[in-house]
């Protein structure tokens, strides 16, 4: 039922009167971007006057931007690492937010390899819960029908530790599927999944994925939508039923369950769901076990009408993966958030990835804007000149500084944005790339100085050879599922003959991979999200003819520096033609979820 004749929106007719409401939140929202701002600074401010963070730069109660942009420095995770350390440690005084901080959750984001811990407080869920309302409500305006089948979904949960003071650490998807919110959340025909909670909230990886599986098997004809977070999450159950469709088949067969599975919470709700289905076995067997597996999802899934992932930033890698196991369906990116913050959604879900643009919703926190260029130099006391959401203008990449309910002032995100135009007066950004990242195959993040320090590691390993590392580039491989880091590596060894065995070089390839971060090391061995890491070996001379190949297109000789990251096709057919021996990590590093600092 089009609900013109209820409440009409601008954004288009809405499907039902809950969308109606959503939409018109929207347009309020984007229509006062300015104002809306200004009394959340005031709230934010207002409410935690009396913590020992904000009472340090002698607010004395101001709670009006000029003040606080004259008094409260930027910050990024660094400098807020000893309060944070004393909340994890116990100290329950309102150190950054008068509210308690209810748990962490851990960014994907590291500072000293470890993951980093935001504080957040309870009433975060409902903000973030309200941008999740808002989702369906715009898609609805796009795509009809979605109350009419499934959304298959794969979800997952990620382990959880506590903090010496008692407090959890966990992903804020981790904290949001736990929650009341997501678990007891009332029925939506426009918003039903194939997987039960209790596949979803499973902590062993295999088990859930096989459930949501096998479920997302059964309602095939129902399922409308196939989504994950992430793009590599998506292409991981397309993996996942490469690897199990056998067992799946055998199960619909039988209405049997894989002895594997044992959680008995999937148990009980399963034998709601398990049939023998021999017809729908014999369908699934036929089109797995074909050479070609493209178009697989829209085969299996015939009703699909979207893919519902981020392909956004570093994930964009994967589109054209996607593309050929979904026949091309649109891909919606539907919202932009972030373990500090859930910031925005996509109010035009269906655009081609390239054209996808985010809007920041005003009451989700106070954001500011710092113009990309003038970025500071480190140690530079004088605040530069931050820009308000209102005020950023169409065409200029800014970096993303955000104040929070939970207790984060000024705080870099570490992402850069560009505008691409206003909805009503709030700004529409591109996502352009996330500062320092070389690397990315799943959720890990790799900057040079990591990269780096592993090359270095590893390298001293070559030292017994009277051989080193003069010079090194990288690339993250999507090609296989799971992607994995190629690292390209010229040796100089002083007797050649004598030079380092396969054998060492595999040892260099996991001493690499055990310098990494704990992020990358937790998706390598408790995901299986990333694949084991490669060292090439390219003959002596190799990064000179690249550097040539560099000044050929217009580099400077003087300004030339080894890109630590190429990504570039001739580029990296230039490196492959050059390989002489290639070598992989031969077993998982270590990981452990209990190896955090605090
Ligand atoms: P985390 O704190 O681990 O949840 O990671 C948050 C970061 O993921 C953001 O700051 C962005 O860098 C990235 N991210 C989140 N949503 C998107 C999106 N829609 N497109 C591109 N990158 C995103």
């Amino acid at each position: 039922m089009a609900v013109d004749s209820i409440l009409s929106s601008p954004l288009g007719p809405p499907a039902c009167e809950k969308d109606a409401k959503a939409l018109q939140f929207i347009e309020e929202m984007t229509r006062n971007a300015d104002s809306v701002q200004e009394n959340v600074l005031a709230h934010i401010l207002r409410r935690n006057a009396d913590t020992e963070y904000l009472k340090s730069f002698n607010l004395d109660g101001a709670t009006d931007r000029e003040t606080f942009k004259s008094k409260i420095p930027m910050v990024t995770y660094e400098d807020l690492q000893p309060f944070i350390q004393r909340i994890a440690d116990g100290d329950r005084s309102p150190i950054l937010s008068s509210h308690p901080v209810s748990e962490f959750l851990t960014s994907s984001g590291t500072s000293a390899g470890e993951r980093k811990l935001m504080p957040t407080i309870k009433e975060e869920l409902d903000r973030r819960q309200l941008l999740y309302s808002l989702l369906m409500p715009v898609m609805n305006l796009y795509v009809n029908g979605l109350d009419k089948g499934k959304g298959l979904y794969f979800l997952f949960i990620k382990s959880e530790t506590k903090t010496p003071g008692g407090l959890l650490a966990r992903p804020v998807l981790t904290s949001y599927y736990k929650s009341d919110h997501f678990k007891t959340r009332p029925h939506d025909p426009y918003n039903v999944y194939t997987s039960p909670n209790e596949a979803i909230l499973c902590p062993d990886s295999f088990q859930s994925m096989y459930t949501q599986m096998l479920c997302g098997l059964y309602d095939r004809h129902q399922v409308l939508r196939v989504g994950a977070v992430f793009a590599s999450g998506l292409l991981r159950a397309i993996r996942f039923l490469q690897l199990n469709w056998r067992q799946l088949a055998d199960d619909i067969r039988a209405g049997s369950l894989n002895h594997k599975v044992t959680d008995p919470d999937i148990l009980s709700c399963m034998t709601r769901i398990l049939r023998p289905d021999p017809e729908l076995a014999d369908f699934i067997v036929s089109e797995c076990s074909k050479e070609k597996w493209e178009r697989i999802i829209t085969r299996i899934w015939p009703n699909t009408k979207y893919l519902d992932v981020i392909v956004t930033g570093a994930m964009a890698q994967y589109i054209p993966t996607l593309d050929y196991y979904s026949g091309g369906l649109p891909k919606a990116c539907t919202m932009y958030a972030s373990s500090e913050c859930y910031f925005g959604l996509n109010l035009n879900p269906m655009s081609k990835p390239s054209d996808v643009s985010y809007t920041i919703m005003p009451n989700m926190a106070y954001f500011e804007f710092l113009p990309h260029e003038a970025a500071p130099a480190a140690g530079v006391a004088q605040p530069p000149p931050l820009v308000d959401l209102a005020d950023v203008e169409v065409g200029k990449e800014y970096e993303l500084v955000i104040t929070t309910y939970a207790g984060l002032y000024r705080y870099h995100v570490g992402d850069i944005l560009r505008v691409t135009g206003f909805h009503n007066a709030a700004p529409q950004f591109q996502f352009v790339r996330r500062k320092n990242v070389l690397l990315s195959i799943d959720s890990d993040k790799t900057d040079e100085a990591e990269l780096q320090a592993a090359v270095e590691s590893a390298s001293r390993l070559l030292k017994g050879y009277d051989t080193s590392v003069v010079e090194y580039t990288s690339y993250a491989d999507t090609a296989t599922i799971p992607g994995h880091y190629v690292v390209y590596w010229e040796l100089l060894a002083r007797e050649p003959t004598a030079g380092p065995t396969g054998e060492v070089m595999e040892r260099c390839c996991l001493e690499m991979e055990e310098c990494l971060n704990s992020v990358y090391r937790q998706c390598r061995v408790a995901d299986g999200s990333i694949g084991a890491l490669e060292i090439r070996v390219v003959r002596n001379g190799t990064f000179e003819e690249l550097m040539d190949y560099a000044i050929s297109r217009g580099a400077s000789i003087n300004q030339y520096k080894v890109p630590r990251c190429v990504s570039f096709t001739p580029i990296t057919e230039l490196l492959d033609s050059r390989v002489v021996s290639t070598h992989f990590s031969p077993s998982l590093p270590h990981w452990a979820p209990d190896r955090r600092r605090c």
